[in-house]
């Protein structure tokens, strides 16, 4: 079995962004020389997320409106009692999942029509990360 291991870094501007990174992956997939196989995307981070869904504006903003929804900003979340300010963040990363697994076949991402890899950060302004593990054959 073949192995192929990639960071992404990143450090957004805003405290929140949604970065497509499909590129990225079929960069990595490229250089991994796997015809079958999957790829592991995943954020190394308690307080970003990776999912697959659609690169489309409009559904971005709704994503984000539907999280700020269920784990507002800035609430008393009894994390802040450690000193910290990200409660909502460590909310926002469970509800849309830290990883996502990409079905390899024959040397492409196997993505339906408008499925795409994104990298959502809920707490941005320094650096993070995200791992890319290609494996197969
Ligand atoms: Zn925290």
């Amino acid at each position: 079995m073949k192995s192929h291991t990639e960071y992404l870094w990143f450090n957004v501007k805003a405290k929140r962004e949604f970065i497509n990174i499909t590129d990225k992956v079929e960069d990595a997939l490229a250089k991994s020389g796997v015809q079958e196989g999957m790829a592991l995307v995943s954020a190394m981070h308690i307080t970003a997320g990776v999912y697959v869904n659609d690169a489309e504006s409009g559904l971005i903003q709704d994503i984000e409106d539907w999280l700020q929804g269920l784990a507002p900003e800035g609430p008393d979340y009894r994390h802040h009692r450690t000193g910290e300010v990200n409660g909502d963040a460590h909310l926002k990363s469970l509800l849309i999942h830290h990883q996502v697994i990409v079905p390899i076949t024959e040397g492409r991402l196997d993505l339906g029509p408008w499925q795409q890899v994104y990298y959502a950060e809920f707490d941005g302004r320094r650096r993070k990360r995200a791992i890319i593990k290609i494996m197969g054959e």
